[in-house]
Formats: structure tokens, sequence, C-alpha cells
């Protein structure tokens, strides 16, 4: 069910918060034996669902917009009291002590948590396989991975556990995870939704977003939890989402070039009959140049692990987190870093110490930053021309478990997704269609990205393509 679908069942009283989360409960002891969604299931879920139920019948369509509806959130953002080990050894033991403001923000909506999802290892790969609490499988097919970062929170969505997730994406961890299991992603625009709460990956590029089953449920959410915030002072106001009005029909560019980078030929014709039903629904679809773009990869990865490596740092086994004693305090901190990281976050702290040493600084971190500048200038001379820029959103659908144990094969899952990061700007995934694999039908994703605030049409568009198909509500 899509939140709107319950949320009306809640006001009409066929059925109940309580029962949905009993219901959510029972999938998950069903099924996550299997699927290793979850880190944590909440036994206080029950409690908010007697209260929820208990305000429907006073209040009905007045309660707030997710009241009783359960979500799942991964465990790199904070809810107060409960366990948030970014599925990291290192944060094993460590209970958050407030709520993100995401975290406050669906609580004041009314909305019940449910449990926390698993991850790769603070956010840093894309398949979930970095996880120091093991993998979590594809519900859709358990020998290949759901994607990653935020692995967990798709396959809890995925497998039919709850309507929606927040997840975070710092080059791709909504997007690509919506792809590989069938959901729609957002990754908002830099700044629309506070990062307060959130464990810190790459700071000038994290934002959380949501996994759902729709994109009018995408736009629920996004409402509910973005806006400005004193606690971030990156997040910028709601005004700012009238740049970028919405259109009966859109031009939409294709940046061929871009896309000529190894995307499976089966996902290729999907995105070729996709860009079909958009121009038969009046959209038009222009090859455009975005040839910086394809440094971005290579950009990412040096921007990325510097502010990894400075992130990370706080990990110390001293203010909090697995302390393992060493003989004197430098050798705790070795002890409990070297026991506490695995394998992914120790190759982007060393990345990242590298590229951020005085010797090197200029040649690469420096150079990465310059980049990113002309990308930016690059995607606003493209928002000239066009719309929306369109992409497939991973060049291949979900992989095997085991099958990327080379990073950089990993690494390049992403090479659609970490520009938009990069420039800061929105995008939208959502299903454009099924390649087979071994004689099981996969899903693929198509990434709409919109200029900087342009959530709206992201939502417009979104709605017109996909909803409207899906769930016939025009
Ligand atoms: N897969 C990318 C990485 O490994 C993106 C991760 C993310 O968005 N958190 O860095």
């Amino acid at each position: 069910m899509t939140i709107s679908e319950l949320r009306k069942k809640f006001i009409s009283g066929e059925y109940t918060p309580m029962e949905a989360v009993a219901e959510a409960k029972a999938v998950i002891s069903e099924k996550d034996g299997d699927i290793h969604a979850y880190l944590d299931v909440y036994d206080d879920a029950e409690e908010m669902a007697k209260e929820a139920t208990a305000r429907y019948q006073k209040e009905g369509g007045n309660t707030p917009p997710l009241c009783g509806v359960p979500l799942a959130i991964k465990n790199n953002i904070l809810i107060a009291g409960k366990r948030a080990t970014g599925a990291s050894k290192i944060l094993d033991n460590y209970i958050a002590s407030y709520d993100a403001t995401v975290i406050k923000r669906l609580r004041d909506a009314g909305a019940i948590f449910i449990g926390s999802t698993n991850m790769d290892e603070f956010a840093m790969g894309s398949s979930t396989e970095n996880s120091a609490y093991g993998p979590t499988r594809n519900p859709i097919d358990q020998s290949r991975v759901p994607g990653g970062s935020s692995g967990g929170s798709a396959a809890a969505v995925a497998m039919s556990s709850v309507p929606a997730a927040l997840g975070t994406d710092t080059g791709g961890s909504i997007r690509q995870p919506a792809s590989y299991c069938g959901l729609v992603g957002l990754k908002p625009t830099y700044g629309a939704v506070s990062r307060y709460g959130l464990m810190a990956m790459g700071s000038s590029l994290d934002q959380a977003g949501t996994l759902t089953n729709s994109v009018e449920d995408a736009e629920t959410l996004f409402n509910v939890i973005a806006g400005r915030d004193p606690h971030d002072m990156t997040t910028i106001s709601g005004e700012t989402y009238g740049v970028a009005p919405t259109k009966d029909t859109y031009t939409f560019g294709v940046p061929r070039a871009f896309l000529g980078q190894g995307v499976d030929a089966d996902v290729m014709e999907r995105f070729e009959s996709h860009l079909d039903e958009l121009r038969a629904a009046g959209h038009r679809i222009v090859d455009i140049e975005l040839p910086l773009f394809e440094a971005g990869l290579a950009a990412y990865y040096i921007v990325m692990p510097a502010e990894v490596s400075s992130n990370l740092a706080r990990f110390d086994g001293i203010r909090y987190g697995v302390r393992k004693e060493g003989k004197d305090l430098l050798e705790t901190y070795l002890n409990s870093r070297a026991d506490g990281f695995g394998a992914e976050a120790k190759r982007r702290i060393l990345l990242g110490t590298y590229v951020l040493s005085s010797g090197y600084f200029d040649a690469y971190y420096g150079k990465a930053e310059a980049l990113r500048g002309k990308m930016r200038d690059e995607l606003n001379a493209a928002f000239a021309q066009v719309d929306l820029v369109v992409t497939p959103t991973a060049p291949t659908p979900a992989f095997k478990l085991g099958e990327k144990s080379d990073p950089l094969s990993m690494y390049r899952q992403d090479i659609f997704t970490v520009p938009v990061n990069l420039t800061g700007v929105p995008a939208l995934s959502i299903p454009m269609g099924e390649v087979e694999r071994d004689g099981v039908s996969l899903p693929t994703g198509v990434q709409y990205i919109a200029p900087h605030g342009g959530e709206a049409r992201l939502f417009d568009i979104g709605r017109k393509v996909y909803d409207a198909k899906r769930y016939n509500n025009g």
C-alpha cells in the first residue's frame, strides 16, 4: 500500500494504525530472517499505534498527514533513545541522545518508526555488503544485492513491511537502491532537508531523502521533512522551490555521449522505450552535451573521501562508540579505529587523508573542487535549454552478492548519480521497466534531474509518468 492509500483507510476507519503496525511486524518476522533489511525493530511502535488509532477515532481527517503511518529509518539517522550504528562496529553500543530534525518533523506529523535499516558502513557502498552486521538481500531476487548504501531501507519497502523509508544519498545511495528494488527514490536539492542528526559522510554532498512506492508519497514525505532548520546553516527555505515552474509538457535533455559509458544493452533499450513513452505523451527529447560529467566519478572519489576522512576522525573510541584499550592513549586510538572500521571505511580514510595532505592538496582536492564549479556551470547552461535532464539511474540491474569484489567496478554503478550530488541539484528515480537475468525479471530505474530547488517539477512529471500509469489516478 502507498501512504496515501493507508491514510484514506485510516480516516474511513476501514483499517487502523494498530493493524498496520501488527502487519508490519508480521511481515518482518516472516521475511526479515532471509532479507535482513532491519538492524533493530522497535517495540514501542505498538504504543504509538494505539495513540494514533485513538486520534483517528477522535479527529479523523484532521489528524496530521502521517498519523499512524509506519516508516523504516536508515541507521545513520538519529532517533532519541534508539541505537544508531551507521552499520559500523565502532558505534555498536551507541544510543542516540536526540532526534535528527527529519525525525522530529516526521514525529510531529504523526509517523510511527518501525525500526532502523541496514546500510553500507557509514553509507559507503552501492550494495549494502559493507555493513558490519552482514548484507541485506534483494527481496525480488535473494541472490542479488538491493543496492546501497540505503539497501536496507529499499528492501524494507520492497518486501512490503512499510509503505516508505528514509535513506541518505551522498552519491546515489537512495536512487540506485530504488532502481534495483523497483521503487521511487528522491534525492532532494542540497540544503532542502536538514542534515542535523545525520551521521556525516561527505558533508557537502549528503542529503536525506525518501524511498516510496509512488511519487505522490515522495512528495508527501518531502513536504514534511524539508525546510529551514536553525541547527543546519546550509538549509534553504521553502520559497526557493518556485524557481522551476511546472508545465504541461517538458523538454528533456539526454546527455548522449555520457550515456555511452558502459550501460548494459537491455537497460539502454528500456531507456530508449522510456524516451518513446515521453515523446508519445507530448514531451520533447533533445540531445545535450555534458562533457565534464564524464569526470564526475573521478571528482567524487577525491571530494567524498576527503570529507569522509575528516568526518570519521571523531570516532576515536574515547567520546563514544566502542573502545579497545591499549597501553597508552595513542594505542587506544589505533586499536579502536583498526578494530572498529571495516575495509571500505579504511580505504576511504586513507585516500582522503592522502588527497588532503599538503603536497597534494592543490593537485587533487583543489582541482576536484574547481571541476565541481565547472560542472555546475555546464549544468546551468543545459537548463537554459531543457527543463529536465534524463539518464538511466544505474548502468545495470541489481548484481549478485559478492559479484563486485573489485571496489572500482562497484564505484562505476554510481556514474550517473554522483554528478547530481556534486552539483547539488535534486533528482528522482522512478521504475522504467524490467530486464531479465537468469530467468528473473529485475527492475531498472530512470533518473530525472531538475534545476536547483526544482522538486515541484520532479513531482509533477513523476506523477504524470509513473503514478498515473501505476495507480490510474490520473
Ligand atoms: N555508492 C556511493 C559510495 O559508495 C554513494 C554512497 C552514498 O550515496 N552514500 O560512495
